[in-house]
């Protein structure tokens, strides 16, 4: 790490220095691929038919999309991406990204996979966080139901959410025997006020003293998330815990503004982009400016916000590897960040997500949708992989 250099997004070489020229054109022709939204959208369709029928797909998705957006199927899998990453700066996020699940044995099933994934980072400093989604580990019905009216929970639902908060107690307390700073991801706002109550109790619980070991996640595409932020932190000063999170704009905009439609409420989500990128630069400033009581984690692919953060720590005469800032992006997406940060000597992590591949196939729909032409994204990264592939040609 030096952090004496300047920092620099158009360095192709640096950005792909991971990928060899064959992974490199494999990469292009990849981000042309999602990068055609009507491509993206028939495939959507296919695959989610495939699934249902259950015709195996598995051939097709694991050398194309899973192989450049996922670890592996098992954390040994992950064990070459760990170590490529780390010769290069960046750390890992062990991320097990199997969705939709109901039923308590396969609750309980992902609840195991995550802590195996939170005990493979003891002792191995190549891993910079643990990260969960509770949804994984508890029924969305009663986690929609304990938002909404906690106290309305009928006997079968208070023990099952005793079985949730042990699940998540578990985790922490793992994280934190593994000295593994732990992530609680955001998921829809109809279900965070639940997500919030166990993430509160775990910062107060287990962030004591100096140390921070859980964050919560703030999606600041919604407009009452600045406010929410603040309020943490006060709550941090007046009773003695660290603050962790984790700042996102937010993954569900358009399902959350077609339930609010749907259900005839306000929109929770910010009116346009410029006001969600507002209130995330905002969220930085507001970080920055209390770190006595907050560590944080700027979880983007935005250039914009990933400069400013990184222009701030450096003006404020922080050290840009401090511990108690993070930038973080995903696996297979804004390389040129992830690289050229962490060459200029700032902390950086990528999620490594993992699981079976019929498992992982709604992650993988989502990095396709995010990545088409209509979301900017991939134009982006088309171009950058386009100049690093010139650029290699120039010099052989
Ligand atoms: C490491 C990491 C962890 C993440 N964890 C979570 C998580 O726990 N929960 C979660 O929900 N998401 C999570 N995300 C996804 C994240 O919320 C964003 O969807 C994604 O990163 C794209 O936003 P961006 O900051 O990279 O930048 P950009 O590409 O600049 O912003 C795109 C985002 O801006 C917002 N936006 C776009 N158009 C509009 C509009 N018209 N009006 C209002 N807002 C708009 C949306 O949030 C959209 O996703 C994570 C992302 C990363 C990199």
């Amino acid at each position: 790490m030096n952090p004496s250099k300047s920092l620099n997004f158009e360095n192709t070489e640096k950005a792909f220095a991971h990928l060899d020229s064959k992974q490199l054109k494999k990469a292009l022709f990849l981000f042309q691929t999602v990068g055609n939204v009507r491509l993206v959208k028939v495939g959507k369709v296919l695959v989610q038919l495939a699934l249902k029928l259950r015709i195996p797909i598995g051939w097709a998705i694991r050398p194309t999309v899973y192989s450049h957006f996922c670890g592996g199927e098992s954390i040994d899998e992950c064990h070459k991406t760990i170590e490529t990453l780390d010769s290069l700066g960046v750390q890992t996020i062990l991320d097990f990204s199997s969705e939709g699940k109901e039923s308590e044995p396969e609750l309980q099933a992902t609840f195991e996979e995550i802590q195996a994934a939170i005990l493979a980072t003891k002792d191995d400093q190549r891993h910079a966080f643990s990260v969960f989604k509770v949804s994984g580990i508890a029924p969305t019905a009663l986690l929609e139901k304990a938002s909404r009216d906690f106290d309305a929970m009928n006997p079968v639902e208070k023990d099952a959410w005793k079985r949730v908060n042990h699940r998540v107690n578990a985790l922490c307390a793992c994280a934190v025997e593994c000295k593994t700073p732990l992530f609680i991801d955001a998921e829809e706002s109809w279900l965070q006020p639940a997500i919030d109550r166990l993430a509160l109790e775990a910062m107060k619980k287990f962030n004591q003293g100096e140390n921070c070991w859980i964050y919560n996640t703030v999606q600041l595409y919604r407009v009452d998330r600045l406010s929410y932020l603040k309020s943490i932190t006060t709550e941090g000063d007046q009773q003695g815990f660290q603050v962790g999170v984790k700042l996102v704009r937010g993954a569900y905009m358009e399902k959350e503004r077609n339930r609010a439609i749907e259900l005839g409420y306000p929109s929770p989500i910010h009116p346009d982009k410029q006001a969600t990128d507002e209130a995330f630069n905002a969220g930085i400033h507001w970080c920055l400016d209390h770190l006595d009581r907050i560590a944080f984690c700027a979880g983007t692919h935005n250039e914009e916000s990933s400069a400013l953060l990184a222009k701030l720590i450096l003006e404020k005469g922080i050290n840009p590897g401090d511990n108690r800032i993070w930038f973080a992006q995903l696996l297979g997406m804004s390389d040129h960040i992830s690289f050229n940060l962490s060459d200029a000597g700032f902390s950086v992590a990528k999620y490594v997500p993992f699981g079976p591949i019929q498992e992982t196939i709604p992650y993988l729909i989502r990095r396709a949708e995010e990545n088409t032409s209509v979301a900017g994204q991939s134009s982006r990264e088309l171009e950058l992989i386009r100049r690093e592939v010139s650029r290699r040609k120039s010099v052989d």
